[in-house]
């Protein structure tokens, strides 16, 4: 994928270890890839909830010899990794987002977009609502604080049901852990156990899997799991077969991690099917398929099974270079691209060369790569991607640019062909897309493709709508509370 979409978070929860902090570091660790802008953990030792984020990685963040774990330790943990789809990049919005209320302290921790979040919030200010941050995420603090919600029988079921949009949440309260997944279980949200018992809510089985617990089952669309001392217990805020879910395919496509079982299914086998649907869909005369790595890995494999071609690594990718590169001129861009993604030239010289990519967003990206190809002498590029076209926005948790700018917006396949300059290009179809789904066709979103959003989108919410609220004056690691 060129110009990467970007997720907007991971979530760990841990109830009743003594490692806890420890593993939800490794749990978090292992989710990395839904976000890189930010890292916190808040933990309880049950009467009392500390918190402390930063801006940067989980091992930035949390560097070793800062102490900083040691700080946190406690048996009771959430964690959060953030990418900003709603809200800037600004200390502010780190998450967890602990706050005091009437009923004690409160830590949230979010994935997903919510897409009423600022009808709420000119509500609140209308009322004299004080905000500390820019994101959408303070919004849930605020409803749950309302006087009439804490009077409820369920609080929190009772402030899930004003949500509209995307979310899977944690709560930590001082004695429990609340996890939540919105009606439409539009991001993923699993529960696993550790061997010494406790139980574990992560976005993806990969940090079960990094902590050595067992994935035990998904987090129900609707559906609120509390752990506390008495173990696990589960209750719907959704009344159950009412709402058709609305699984992110994309979470398959591009975001997951390819060890990850999301939705029913795992992610690498997943990838496969699609490479192999996209061969029979359009094959190619070549003499060898190669992946943009990593996400365009695993459909590649299945690519090159289908078509009896061989399969090999033509591009390398470096690990070390960050997003902020400056690129200021068309030279230095293709320097960046080189960078990024070098080439092994015995691979691809001289041959027919069938390039399989999970996605392409704006094109420019995609376009250095190929032409970088043609430098290195591939004799003919056969460009491959595991989606269909991309033509409209997400609102619901991806940040995606406008719809301007997608490539595929406003233009058909020779058009896209000539601007990447290749000799073929072939999406896979939507129809083809979700014949490799497990799950029903409809249980699956597909809007960025079909511009259908099942949750209605009046006044979409996105990374720039509340900047009005932004305030850049704050350090890295400048929150430490409790
Ligand atoms: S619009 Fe696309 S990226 Fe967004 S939730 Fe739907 S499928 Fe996922």
């Amino acid at each position: 994928m060129n110009h990467k979409l970007q997720e907007n978070c991971g979530l760990f929860g841990i109830f009743g270890d003594a490692e806890a902090v420890q593993k939800t570091y490794f749990g978090l660790h292992s989710l990395q890839h839904r976000g890189q802008e930010s890292a916190g953990i808040a933990s309880s030792n049950g009467k009392l909830i500390i918190c402390y984020t930063g801006i940067g990685t989980v091992s930035r963040v949390f560097r070793s010899g800062s102490g900083l774990l040691e700080k946190l330790a406690n048996p009771i943990t959430i964690g959060h990794v953030r990418y900003s789809t709603a809200g800037s990049t600004s200390p502010i919005n780190n998450q967890p987002l602990l706050c005091e209320y009437s009923r004690g302290q409160v830590a949230v921790a979010h994935n997903g977009n919510l897409i009423n979040a600022s009808l709420l919030r000119d509500e609140y200010e209308a009322y004299g609502s004080l905000f500390k941050s820019t994101s959408d995420t303070e919004v849930i603090t605020h409803l749950l604080a309302k006087p009439t919600h804490v009077s409820k029988p369920d609080p929190l079921a009772h402030v899930l049901n004003h949500l509209q949009g995307a979310y899977s949440l944690l709560f930590l309260f001082d004695n429990r852990i609340e996890a939540a997944r919105g009606p439409y279980g539009i991001r993923p949200l699993c529960i696993g156990q550790t061997k010494k018992g406790a139980y574990v809510v992560a976005s993806e089985t990969c940090a079960l899997d990094a902590i050595g617990a067992k994935f035990i089952r998904e987090v129900e669309p609707g559906e609120i799991v509390r752990l506390d001392e008495n173990g696990l217990s589960s209750r719907f805020f959704v009344k159950a077969g009412t709402v058709t879910p609305a699984h992110c395919i994309f979470e398959h496509i591009y975001f997951a991690k390819q060890n990850s079982t999301i939705f029913g299914e795992n992610v690498h086998e997943f990838r496969k099917k699609l490479g192999r649907q996209l061969a029979k869909e359009h094959p190619a005369n070549a003499d060898v398929v190669i992946p943009v790595p990593d996400s365009g890995t695993s459909a590649a494999i299945g690519y090159a099974e289908q078509c009896k071609i061989p399969f090999d690594m033509g591009f390398v990718r470096s690990h070390y270079v960050g997003r902020t590169f400056i690129t200021p001129n068309q030279k230095l861009r293709e320097l960046e691209v080189k960078l990024k993604l070098a080439i092994v030239n015995e691979i691809v010289a001289g041959k027919r060369v069938v390039v399989v990519d999970d996605s392409i967003v704006r094109g420019t990206t995609t376009r250095g790569k190929m032409r970088t190809l043609r430098q290195a002498g591939a004799k003919e590029i056969h460009m491959r991607v595991s989606c269909p076209p991309l033509r409209f926005p997400c609102f619901y948790g991806v940040d995606f640019p406008t719809k301007e700018e997608l490539l595929a917006n406003n233009r058909n396949l020779d058009e896209i062909k000539e601007f990447l300059e290749v000799d073929s290009i072939g999406y896979q179809l939507l129809e083809g897309l979700l014949s490799c789904a497990g799950l029903p066709a409809d249980h699956y979103c597909t809007a960025c493709w079909t511009g259908k959003y099942k949750i209605p989108v009046d006044r979409p919410i996105n990374k720039f709508a509340m900047e009005r609220y932004q305030l850049d004056m704050f350090d890295d690691f400048s929150r430490v509370d409790g």
